[in-house]
């Protein structure tokens, strides 16, 4: 067998399955490759291999006994560090928790152990998923594997660079604001933000609870659709987690088609400010779906406008609230105040927040603190909350114009590290076009459309489905990428001239 880390998770699975490989072969070979090119990625923060090696061994043993198999049994996978895993470390990016080993699972990580996908090691991000680029975490940023010199996005970085690097098929991510989607435009890979419920959050450490989602980091919009199927459904130990009968995701994907489909271009996700590479590589995809029967039509989401202001005021303020209890009490890293007898407990939490944090969750505490308090919510907090119904409003009202919503995903392509990292407001508009899905709830797929011409570098184009309908962007995911894979003449990661790790 060549290869194997080349595969999509789709065809190792096939191969596994055909018996042409055995899930420790894989398992090895993605390690292996872990070996090679992370030092100079930085793609995880823990690598397990002793467990992933386990995990394989097993998933060999279940295809050995037979029955009924999990699609995906053996193929390895990548999870982002702000999942709990049991026995392995998780930071969530920050000092203040590092040394601490969960003792249970997330509800996405238990799935995914269920399915038998062996768990490679956890991914690098911006500390508690603050962040447009990896550069915010504790422990250094990623590096995006075709320019090393640039960010991978952020928050989910280590996911989308693991992925596109070939270090791992598979990567679980969280958005709340674009951390799966931004990543995979910057990095040439496919990133799906679930419906809001869609996906548990149980054991997810919350940044902002009514907006974060779990969901599939992947090189093939099958890929994805196999691990949202995997990790998706009614979970009772998330109270936000919809009771309701899923379809296939892999389904839609395998079925990819846009016959009779009406598009709705956002006027407000485009235009100024958009690189003019990727607007070309967007209204090409555009076109290529106008071609092969689509129906294309321009929509307007007035309130889009406001969306990054009310995000910064509704994030902060859940942030806020939900970092309070790492106060170094229960667990995570306590720091004793310097040159102090007998610290209160006061004074050993000053002491290790101010060690524990960076820069940006303390910038967030304070804005999300101020925005919170007495006399001040109705004015901040309360307002944000309004004006969040009314992009619901134009959401709705747009889909009754359009089965889907497109744009592109990022605004420009990946920039470079130490770029925006002291301008936290050009770090903000790297999410302009994302936000507004989890503002609303609403799932969203950004899938590669090519690389811009002026630096050669990946670019995404983003679909929005209505509440509950994911499968419709894997059925129009799908049929878009293969047209797009057909005029590459292979998938973009294949044609990357300027992968710089490991080609
Ligand atoms: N970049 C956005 C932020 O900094 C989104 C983060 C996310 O989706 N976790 O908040």
């Amino acid at each position: 067998m060549s290869d194997v880390t080349r595969l999509s998770a789709a065809a190792l699975a096939s191969a596994l399955a055909d018996g042409d490989v055995t899930s420790l072969q894989a398992t090895q070979a993605h390690l292996d490759r872990i070996g090679a090119v992370d030092g100079a990625v930085h793609a995880f923060l823990h690598v397990d291999a002793d467990g992933a090696l386990a995990q394989a061994s097993a998933a060999d043993e279940r295809r050995a006994a037979g029955g009924e198999l999990p699609e995906l049994l053996g193929v390895p996978i990548a999870v982002k560090d702000i999942a709990t895993t049991k026995g392995l470390p998780t930071t969530a990016g920050s000092r203040i928790l590092e040394g601490w080993v969960p003792p249970y699972d997330a509800t996405v990580v238990a799935r995914v152990r269920a399915a038998g996908l062996p768990i490679l090691g956890k991914t690098n991000m911006d500390e508690f998923a603050m962040g447009s680029s990896t550069e915010h975490s504790a422990f250094g940023p990623s590096h995006n594997p075709w320019d090393l010199d640039r960010i991978p996005g952020g928050s989910g970085g280590g996911s989308s660079a693991a992925v596109s690097a070939f270090e791992a098929p598979l990567a679980i991510g969280t958005d709340t604001g674009g951390s799966i989607r931004q990543p995979g435009a910057v990095t040439g890979t496919v990133g799906v933000k679930p419906t809001y419920g869609g996906v548990s959050r149980y054991g997810l450490i919350a940044l902002a609870s009514s907006l974060d989602q779990a969901g599939p980091v992947t090189r093939t919009v099958l890929d994805a659709a196999l691990l949202h199927d995997v990790i998706g459904g009614h979970d009772p130990l998330d109270s936000t987690s919809i009771d309701t009968q899923w379809p296939s995701m892999a389904a839609a994907a395998r079925a990819g088609d846009i016959s009779r489909l009406r598009i709705g271009v956002v006027k407000e996700l485009g235009g100024e400010g958009y690189q003019t590479g990727v607007r070309t590589r967007f209204e090409e995809s555009v076109q290529l779906l106008v071609d092969a029967g689509a129906e294309v039509i321009e929509v307007s989401c007035p309130h889009f406008e406001l969306a990054l202001a009310t995000y910064y005021l509704i994030l902060p303020s859940e942030a806020s609230s939900n970092l309070a209890k790492f106060d170094a009490m229960r667990y995570g890293r306590r720091v004793a105040p310097d040159g102090v007898r007998d610290p209160s407990a006061e004074q050993v939490m000053a002491a290790s927040r101010k060690a524990g944090f960076g820069d940006e969750v303390k910038r967030r505490i304070i804005l999300g603190t101020f925005a919170l308090s007495s006399g001040y919510y109705d004015a901040y907090y309360g307002q944000a909350q309004k004006v969040r119904t009314l992009i619901s409003r134009d959401f709705a009202s747009a889909f009754e114009q359009a089965d889907v919503l497109v744009s592109p995903t990022a605004p420009t392509t990946a920039f470079r590290i130490g770029e925006k990292i002291d301008d936290p407001l050009a770090m903000y508009l790297n999410d302009i076009a994302t936000i507004p899905a989890n503002l609303a709830g609403v799932p969203g797929m950004s899938l590669p459309s090519g690389l811009a011409d002026e630096d050669g570098l990946p670019t995404g184009f983003q679909i929005l489905a209505p509440p509950l309908e994911d499968a419709r962007l894997y059925r129009v995911g799908a049929a878009l990428e293969a047209m797009l894979v057909d005029r590459w003449g292979g998938p973009l990661l294949d044609q990357a001239p300027r992968l710089e790790v490991g080609l």
